[in-house]
């Protein structure tokens, strides 16, 4: 059994994906080629944006979000500290401050009311200037949006929506991706919308915010070629890779129905022994992670494993336990349910091809 079968979706696309990377082979137009255009603009359509924009990686999505939005050296950006390190890495990239937030310990997505809490301590402190925040759709559950964005408000702050494991998730049936100022996602081969190999995009609907980023992701271009108008990156999404997003793009609406039917058959076996990851009435998850909190991880993990199941621990440390951060203290990083949930997570084979067998015998020896 696989923890994430990308052999399988593979085999079932398998024609499609080699005639289109034939295609691209057969042009030659391998950056910034004719699919780019077409997935970007199938992109927008799917999350409801005005504007999808191809990028290198779901990290520089990240950079390239903050660095349009303008946050420099001073700022206080809030994200939450039960996250991968991506989310909080680019805040300090661009000489921002990372303020780790709280988690649910339902959703295990950003606690509002400790959002709330950490932007009056930064006030209060009168240091660094509250600029932004940034949500994390983790797991593949959208993040707390109605909550969170009478915060932002109340504050004047800007959203940014990290949905590299929640593409395909739904609030009321608006998408991720179209949450906030600007939203990112991450095409890595194991997030519900993967390509083969490294790839990200940025989604708004702002004029403005979009046309700086088209501009970032090649060096700052203007119109003129030979004239650069800002200080950009390198951050484009390679054509070969927006070729096979296309065909994965289709069956990807599919692939979130299998993923939910999944959860719902390991949910219905497993919610009477464990606590099981809950989806608010409004939601979809695309189930990026299928997750449980247990208090005796370790021995369910050898449990699994004897029996050739693999599992994985996300997240095992938050960020404000990360050497790399740990100079920032403690001061504003409490987050007690976060650390809690580092002790206890552990996420269960989870992908659209799972078969029934598979899903009954990580049940049955959970059950054991
Ligand atoms: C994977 C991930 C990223 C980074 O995406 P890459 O494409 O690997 O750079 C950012 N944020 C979150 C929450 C992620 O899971």
């Amino acid at each position: 059994m696989q923890f994430i079968d990308l052999k399988a979706q593979y085999r079932t696309l398998q024609e499609k994906i080699d005639n289109r990377i034939k295609t691209v082979l057969s042009h030659g137009g391998f950056i910034m080629g004719p699919e780019v255009y077409e997935l970007e603009e199938r992109l927008a359509e799917f999350a409801g944006t005005k504007y999808a924009i191809g990028c290198a990686n779901g990290t520089d999505a990240l950079q390239l979000s903050l660095m349009a939005l303008g946050v420099k050296p001073g700022d206080a950006v809030f994200c939450p500290t039960f996250t991968f390190f991506a989310t909080a890495e680019v805040i300090a990239l661009c000489g921002a401050t990372p303020v780790f937030v709280d988690s649910e310990l339902s959703t295990f997505n950003m606690c509002p009311q400790d959002l709330d809490k950490k932007i009056k301590t930064i006030l209060e402190q009168e240091e660094l200037t509250p600029k932004a925040v940034i949500a994390v759709d983790l797991f593949g559950l959208p993040a707390n949006y109605p909550e969170l964005q009478k915060i932002i408000e109340k504050y004047d702050l800007l959203l940014i929506e990290d949905a590299a494991q929640g593409f395909g998730g739904e609030i009321n049936g608006k998408r991720a991706g179209s949450f906030g100022d600007i939203a990112t996602t991450s095409f890595f081969p194991a997030k519900p919308l993967g390509c083969y190999g490294d790839g990200g995009a940025i989604f708004t609907s702002n004029d403005e915010l979009a046309s700086i980023v088209k501009s970032l992701r090649v060096h700052g271009k203007g119109s003129d070629k030979y004239d650069n108008v800002r200080v950009g990156v390198n951050s484009r999404l390679d054509t070969i890779q927006a070729a096979i997003l296309l065909e994965k793009l289709q069956v990807f609406p599919e692939e979130i129905k299998l993923r939910n039917k999944v959860a719902d058959k390991y949910t219905l076996a497993l919610s009477s022994l464990y606590s099981t990851p809950q989806v608010p009435d409004e939601m979809v998850s695309s189930w990026a992670q299928y997750t449980l909190t247990v208090s005796s991880r370790d021995a369910m993990i050898d449990k699994l494993s004897v029996a050739n199941i693999p599992s994985m621990v996300y997240y095992r440390t938050c960020m404000h336990e990360q050497t790399a951060f740990k100079h920032l203290g403690k001061e504003n990083a409490e987050c007690p349910q976060a650390e809690a949930l580092a002790k206890q997570v552990v996420s269960l084979p989870m992908h659209p091809y799972l078969s029934d067998e598979e899903i009954d015998k990580v049940t049955s020896v959970l059950a054991e």
